[in-house]
């Protein structure tokens, strides 16, 4: 799919992978599309058709898939050594709280404050094994419940070996809303979650489709709806430089696409859905793909610092970026047409020098200066979350974490398009006014995946 494939460009990634042959990735295309048909009257999508499920999803998903939701990972250790575990299982020393975009919280106070100034509505806590640093999550749930009151739902990951009915009992008391089990690290062990299911409203098991584990996890289904699990989240297995080694080991097959995700473990995954939807088992199964997750995590990560950090003259498109058009000309002529837009009170910038100007306004100019496509410029821009801004940093949004720290929203040029033909043009305000993105895919290659997030599961290569 455009915009979602990866080359060799990590220096672990070596030869010694097995990448899909064209033969085999058409047949497993084939395997995958006669699973999803035969699952067509039991299935559900849900954001885009990355997402698919048996039935309903965990709050937690969906403010996910809304991009409210923020991970705080409360430490780094943890009680298992699973082989898939995408994390640094070297390390041997603690370490402090950090959120998905890398930031780190030693205080529940600032991290409360970038909740809010965000706009994140949902908060899972993970690790390691975040019952190992249980003071530490405990005092980031008690602050930032007293905060939201019930305006945010807050869940937990666990791998279910420190569970005992004291952390849950003050888990409960904390307000915490669901807890996440990962059994697959503790050989499907449901008791744990037996026992969490006394205390807590909402118990989900959320494991990685592990082709091996296929009967087991099979078998641990059907106890689930009597353990008192609302919900099962299976994960798509994707590749990092920690876990590799155990991949080619399995001799897993890696598809082309970001987070290397193993094609064995979408095939388990579907097929698991397939078992639940033919029992027709009350538990929902959801399948949570690596393309959703880059796609939608990274996006709704996107939209909350665009939302932030965009001028009035800019717009974020659904993709999460941040669209600037502008038109370059004569300042004389350039400034006549900002006077017009802004008697029409529409946003804009101009910036002029004696000989030459760019003028940047909203879309919604587009229909009262009716441009030459050729004069016109899109430019796209990744915000993205720095602790630190120099004076030559240009564009910079501060955002203040209470008195004593400072976030910085910076933008990057993702892509600029000029000289752009007049067919390229009416194309381009079609899909910016919501027109149909498939027709015009083959006209709009580059510009598409700025603006709009792919459908569907990816093409399997
Ligand atoms: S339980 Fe989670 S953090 Fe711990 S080893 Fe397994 S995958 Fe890694």
């Amino acid at each position: 799919m455009m915009g979602e494939k990866t080359g060799p460009q990590n220096n672990w990634l070596y030869s010694g992978f097995r990448w899909l042959p064209a033969k085999e990735a058409l047949s497993a295309q084939k395997k995958r599309a006669r699973i999803l048909k035969e699952l067509s009257g039991s299935l559900r999508y849900h954001f885009s058709g990355s997402k698919i499920s048996t039935g309903r999803l965990s709050p937690g998903c969906t403010i996910c898939g809304n991009g409210r939701w923020s991970c705080l990972f409360v430490n780094g250790l943890c009680t298992a050594n699973c082989f898939y575990c995408p994390q640094d299982r070297s390390i041997k020393e603690e370490r402090a709280p950090f959120c998905q975009e890398g930031l780190r919280f030693d205080s529940p106070d600032e991290y409360v404050i970038f909740l809010q100034k965000f706009g994140f509505r949902g908060v899972g806590f993970s690790g390691g094994e975040s019952l190992l640093a249980f003071k530490t999550a405990a005092r980031f749930i008690k602050k930032i419940r007293e905060a939201f009151k019930h305006n945010i739902y807050l869940w937990l990951y666990t791998n279910g070996k420190l569970i005992d009915s004291s952390k849950l009992r003050r888990l409960r008391q904390l307000g915490l809303n669901e807890i996440r089990f990962n059994i697959s690290a503790d050989n499907y062990n449901l008791k744990p979650v037996a026992l969490a299911a006394r205390f807590i409203d909402t118990v989900t098991v959320e494991i990685p489709a592990i082709p091996e584990d296929y009967d087991k996890a099979l078998k641990s289904i059907r106890q689930m709806q009597e353990s008192g699990v609302k919900f099962l989240n299976l994960h798509q297995l994707s590749t990092t430089k920690y876990n590799y080694k155990n991949f080619l080991a399995r001799e897993y097959t890696f598809l082309r696409q970001p987070h290397l995700p193993v094609l064995e473990s979408e095939i388990t995954a579907l097929s698991l859905l397939k078992y639940a939807a033919d029992a027709r088992l009350r538990l929902p199964v959801h399948y949570c793909s690596c393309s959703y997750q880059c796609r939608f995590q990274e996006a709704g990560l996107r939209k909350r610092s665009a939302m932030l950090a965009a001028a009035g003259w800019e717009e974020i498109t659904p993709a999460g970026f941040i669209r600037s058009i502008s038109l370059r000309g004569a300042p004389a002529g350039l400034e006549k047409i900002a006077a017009a837009l802004k008697h029409r009170r529409l946003p804009v910038l101009l910036n002029a020098t004696a000989a030459s100007a760019e003028l940047f306004f909203s879309s919604a100019a587009l229909k009262h200066i009716h441009p030459a496509a050729k004069d016109i410029i899109i430019r796209y821009l990744k915000p993205f979350l720095s602790e630190t801004a120099s004076v030559s940093d240009k564009d910079v949004t501060e955002i203040a974490l209470g008195a004593k720290r400072k976030l910085f929203i910076k933008k990057e040029l993702a892509a600029k398009y000029a000289g752009i033909t007049p067919q390229r043009f009416r194309d381009f305000r079609r899909l910016i006014n919501g027109g149909p993105a498939a027709k015009q895919k083959a006209r709009l290659p580059a510009w598409i995946k700025w603006e709009r997030l792919n459908e569907g599961l990816p093409a399997i290569d």
